[in-house]
Parts: structure tokens; sequence; C-alpha cells
């Protein structure tokens, strides 16, 4: 028996609508399947304006230019995230200033963030580990009283929110991501959520290799030309065409991974009680969206050695990420604000479980067993 991390799965008329878009005879971007999923976000954001791109990290880099980020401009970030949130700032010659983490939620520690102000700051990218939003309120007004432009790496926030309020709509800029280990899928995919109304027009232009092309389609203009720096950032609409149907099964694919997602939870409960692990904390003012159940090992030599146990078990259980402020790339480009006790600890002790929308009560009460096994 082997239990596979992730499998993508298809929740609806997926095929047909590759179809439509094949007679439709557009398959580059920006065509009717594109339109539509944007409009769904919008819609369902509440958000002014959502662009599809190839990926959150495609949407990160947009973000970075659209906010402005030149060399030497900071930003501040938590160190555990995923490389495309510090990439981002690196590619327009920023500094990603990392800080600690939250013991609770793994998200940046929002009492950490003014120590790390500096002249040069001129953003804060928080992530929503795991879809449980980081502390908006704090963040927001830490944001807003400096004068720095808000972020949200969305990229795991789809369907979840802060205190009612959607994720991905409390930065001025955010990113989601349909990579086939998220929530929706379309194998690579991301969108940007431009939640400042006065950037919208320059994201269309950046979006579609710095020319207003859209502007053209529109017959704004009587012509397309190079008016901005740009790139392709577009996804092809045989991408939208899937994540379409994806979108439009939203809430029906989050019900199916909560419903394992506690199944998890209350599984574990006994393996906790023992102090053989501990369970994910969500703050009640956060609404998650069930994409990552994680558990904490006592300590990274269990954790290692859990891992291996339950790979030879044919649990395909993973680590996540390994920070960011010690990793090659991070220690070049970047730098720590101070000491990161926190993220040091909880990421050398951290599993991520198999979860995905066809996992079986069987499987999980086989990974449960298993867990207690390595860990006991
Ligand atoms: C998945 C992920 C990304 C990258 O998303 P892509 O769509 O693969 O580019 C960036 N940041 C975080 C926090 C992620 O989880």
């Amino acid at each position: 028996m082997a239990i596979s991390f992730n499998m993508p799965t298809l929740v609806g008329p997926e095929f047909q609508y590759l179809s439509e878009a094949l007679e439709r005879a557009h398959l580059s971007g920006n065509g009717a399947f594109t339109k539509r999923c944007q409009r769904l976000l919008e819609e369902s954001l509440g958000a002014p304006r959502v662009l599809l791109t190839h990926s959150a990290t495609g949407a990160l880099e947009m973000a970075a230019i659209l906010a402005g980020i030149g060399p030497g401009d900071e930003v501040i970030m938590p160190s555990f995230t995923f490389c495309s949130t510090a990439n981002a700032i690196v590619l327009r010659g920023g500094v990603p200033v990392f800080v600690d983490i939250r013991p609770d939620t793994l998200n940046i520690d929002e009492t950490a963030i003014e120590a790390a102000i500096t002249p040069r700051t001129r953003a804060i990218s928080v992530v929503h580990y795991a879809g449980v939003a980081a502390q908006m309120d704090a963040i927001m007004e830490i944001a807003e009283r400096h004068g720095l432009v808000m972020m949200e790496d969305a990229a795991q926030g789809l369907h979840a929110d802060f205190r009612g309020k959607p994720l991905g709509t409390f930065g001025a800029l955010s990113a989601f991501s349909f990579h086939e280990t998220k929530n929706l899928i379309s194998g690579e995919g991301g969108a940007l959520v431009i939640n400042d109304p006065a950037l919208a027009e320059r994201a269309e232009i950046i979006w579609e290799k710095g020319t207003n092309r859209a502007q053209f389609q529109r017959g704004e203009v009587a012509r397309y030309t190079w008016v901005d720096i740009g790139s392709s950032f577009l996804p092809s609409e045989l991408t939208a065409a899937f994540l379409y149907a994806q979108l439009e099964a939203g809430e029906e694919v989050t019900a199916r991974r909560m419903t394992a997602w506690q199944r998890y939870h209350a599984a574990l409960a006994p393996l906790e009680a023992d102090g053989l692990l501990r369970r994910p904390r969500v703050p009640q003012e956060c609404g998650h969206n069930a994409h990552i159940y994680f558990v904490l090992a006592p300590d990274a030599a269990r954790r290692d050695a859990a891992l291996k146990a339950l790979s030879a078990e044919g649990v395909n259980a993973v680590m996540h990420y390994v920070p960011l402020h010690s990793a090659p790339a991070g220690l070049r480009y970047g730098r720590a604000a101070g000491p990161l006790p926190v993220t040091d600890d909880l990421s050398a002790r951290l599993i991520r479980l198999p979860l995905h929308p066809r996992i079986t009560p069987e499987e999980q009460a086989a990974v449960v067993a298993a867990l207690g096994r390595v860990l006991g």
C-alpha cells in the first residue's frame, strides 16, 4: 500500500471546457475562459481586479514591479515560506528581510515586524501558511502607520478568511496559486489580485509584456505598442479552461478537504495528549481552507526518523520549507532581522500528511496508525 501526499483531481467539466476552448480557436492568453475565471474570482472575493497568471510566482513578480520595489528596497517577510515570496523582491534588486513566525500558526510574528523596519523598508509581504490567516488587523495597522505597501502571498489562501474577509483582499496586491499541489489547480497557474484600483491599468500592461494590447482589444487605443516594462505573465486558454471547472467547484473541493482535515484532527488528538506530536492550531478569527494538515514532532531528530520510517511504510509524508534565511540564496540576497528561533525550531519538526480530495478514511486511518508507531 502506498499513500500519496497529493493527487491532482478532476472536479467538474475540465475536459468539456478544454474542447470549448479549442472550438473557439483561441488558445493563447486573455480569451473567454481567462475572462470568466477573472470575473468569478473578482465576484467571489469582492476584489476590483484579478488577472490570471501562469503561477503565483509570476503574480508575486508582477506585484513587486507594481509596488515599485527597486535596488536596496527592503521587504519584510517570514523566513518560513517558499522562495518565490523572496525571489520576486530580489529580481527587482530589493532585499528580503526575514522575521520570525508565531508558534501557533507558523505565520509571520506581527510583534516582530516593527523592529525590522528601517528607512529602506518599502513593503510587508505576508504568507498565510496552510490557508490560515496571518494576524491581519495588527499587520495592516503597522503597514498603514509606517506607509508600507501590503502584499499577500496568498498562494495557499483561496477560500480562507480573517474575521470573515477573504484572504487575498487585504494587500494592495495579492497572489494565489493553482499549482497542482494547491486546493484548486490548473497544473501550473496563479492569479494577481489588485485591490488598489490605482494599480489596475499598469498591472494589465505589465501582464501583456509591457504593451497596451488589452486597451487596443477594447478599442481604447488605435494601435498597440510597447509602453512599459513587462513580461509574459498570462496563462494560455487551455490552463484557464481547466481552471474554470475547478473554480466553479471551489466550495465543494474545500468542503471535501475540510472533512479529511477534521478526520486527521480528531484521530490525532490522543497522540497529542500522549505528547507524541503537536496538532495545528487555528485561531478563532481564522476561517481556514484545509490546505495542509501538518503535525510537529517533539524534536528534529524524531521528525527526520519519522519521515524515513513513514516512507518505508508507504506513507508519503513530507517536510516543508528550509527557512529562507538559512538557504544559500537567502544568505546571499536577503538578511534575517535577528535570530529566528521559532522558525528554526518548528521548520525542523514539521511533517505534512497526505491530504487531497480523494483520500479515503481508510488511508487516513493508516497514516495515523503509522504516525503512532513511528513517533511512539
Ligand atoms: C505554492 C506557493 C508559491 C508558488 O506558487 P506557484 O504557483 O507554484 O508559483 C509561492 N508561495 C507560497 C507560499 C506557496 O505555497
